[in-house]
């Protein structure tokens, strides 16, 4: 039996402002940078030392699709950031760090690092402030709007809403630990054979290696590797599976796992691809790749019946195309042939796209919270698109808009009309046409 104690804390009350935003991933940037842009008083709070979530402290390599291929689908911030990123799509962490940066300087979002989150204090439905932990002790952010763009709905959780984690039986997508690589000769790379993340020739490699055990891990699914300066790439491979992501225990002992698994890849590649003789890891994520933790339940549930269905809403803050990226839990064959058929036979042609509604950023049962990013309100299909980079952006612009309309407004977000929030958007060039 767990027992627990109980503690009674008094946390000063340090800052205050009209909105205050959990997370600088891209979706909790987006938002920030959003509300600012309407005139409000912004602060935002993370645990790590730098912007970028994900994208950055687990070194993720590559902006994943931004267009559906007649027009840009983030519309606005990302369009922004696709600007002054300046690659096209490769990340490379310590760029991306410093177009953040920028970002948020030039919006004047107040920043804090070194925070963590670990309570609120909410009364009928309605938070007054949450508190962090920090080098200065533990502290209060008062604000009259929250947006939870943590990845992991932490806040929302903190204040009682309901949430899913993964699959019918919990699982969740195996975690990566992405990482950055250099010592590569491309022009050998090139020409030798092509080891694109699932062809022929990568299969055929793989099998070598689980044969003779120089890959520990029998993992079909290879996600592969970016070029993403001419000295350096970046790489999303090698899943650890069974983790529970939910757990700290487990996915620490998944961080050291991955480490020892990364050593395997290194001496895998430099033996199998042309090019990669002389390659090593230079650094890995300071963070677990953790694709999947909870979706918070909203006012509306986007599903794969509304991917299929292309649909629209009336009050959609943007659509989006990715199709549904699931890795598969566990590393077998015939998991990688279910996710082939899901990603590549239900892909989107060309100019597709599904529309997102402002109903799955307002959580059920608050009246002064949103969230965005990774942890909106839709099931695990349309989660295994709307998780990427991109989609990220959409949302986190679209909650940052909403947030400040509501202050200004003096409304909860279920109040405010979304066809004002739409035309909003759309005069600050934030909204697809
Ligand atoms: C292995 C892997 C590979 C991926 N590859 C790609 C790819 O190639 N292309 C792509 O576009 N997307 C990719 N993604 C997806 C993408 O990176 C993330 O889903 C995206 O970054 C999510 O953005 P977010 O803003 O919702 O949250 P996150 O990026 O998770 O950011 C959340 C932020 O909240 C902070 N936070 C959390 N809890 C607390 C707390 N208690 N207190 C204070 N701060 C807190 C965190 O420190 C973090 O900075 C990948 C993801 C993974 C895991």
């Amino acid at each position: 039996m767990t027992s627990t104690i109980h503690l009674s804390l008094e946390v000063p009350v340090k800052y205050r402002a009209e909105i205050c935003v959990i997370g600088a991933g891209p979706s909790g940037i987006a938002a920030a940078v959003s509300a600012v842009r309407l005139g409000r008083k912004v602060i935002l709070l993370d645990a790590n030392s730098f912007p970028g979530g994900l994208c950055t402290a687990a070194r993720v390599p590559v902006l994943m699709t931004y267009s559906d291929g007649t027009r840009i689908l983030m519309k606005g911030f990302g369009e922004d950031f696709l600007q002054r990123l300046g690659t096209g799509g490769p990340l490379e962490a310590e760029h991306v760090k410093r177009v953040f940066d920028a970002m948020l300087d030039e919006a004047g979002v107040e920043v804090l690092y070194g925070c963590h989150f670990f309570a609120a204090d909410c009364e009928n439905a309605k938070i007054r402030s949450v508190c962090f932990q920090s080098i200065s002790g533990n502290f209060a952010v008062e604000a009259e709007l929250f947006i939870d763009a943590s990845g992991d709905g932490v806040l929302a959780v903190a204040v009682g809403c309901e949430y899913a984690v993964g699959g019918d039986s919990g699982e969740t997508m195996p975690p990566t630990l992405c990482s950055l690589w250099s010592g590569i000769d491309w022009e050998a790379y090139r020409a030798g054979r092509t080891f694109s993340h699932n062809d022929e020739n990568m299969l055929e490699a793989l099998s070598a290696a689980f044969a003779s055990g120089e890959l520990s891990v029998p993992d079909w699914h290879h996600t592969g590797m970016t070029r993403l300066t001419p000295q350096l790439a970046g790489a999303n491979i090698g899943h650890v599976f069974n983790v529970d992501v939910m757990d700290e225990r487990s996915v620490s002992e998944a961080l050291v796992t991955a480490r020892r698994q990364l050593v395997e890849y290194e001496k895998f590649y430099q033996k199998h691809i042309a090019g990669f003789e002389n390659a090593f890891i230079a650094a890995s994520g300071s963070m677990l790749g953790v694709r999947e933790t909870r979706r918070i339940i909203g006012e509306y549930l986007l599903c794969r019946d509304d991917y299929l269905a292309r649909r629209s809403f009336p009050d959609e803050i943007g659509r989006y195309n990715f199709p549904a990226d699931l890795h598969p839990v566990q590393p077998t064959r015939e998991m990688l042939e279910e996710h082939k058929r899901l990603f590549s036979g239900e892909r989107y042609k060309r100019g597709e796209s599904y529309g997102i509604p402002y109903r799955t950023l307002i959580p059920l049962h608050s009246n002064n919270l949103l969230v965005c990013g990774r942890c909106i309100s839709c099931d695990r299909y349309v989660f295994a698109s709307i998780r990427v980079i991109p989609g990220c952006f959409i949302t986190g612009q679209a909650a940052g808009f909403a947030a400040a309309l509501c202050v200004t407004q003096k409304c909860s977000p279920k109040e405010l009309d979304s066809a004002t929030l739409r035309t909003t958007m759309a005069k600050h060039q934030a909204l697809l046409q």
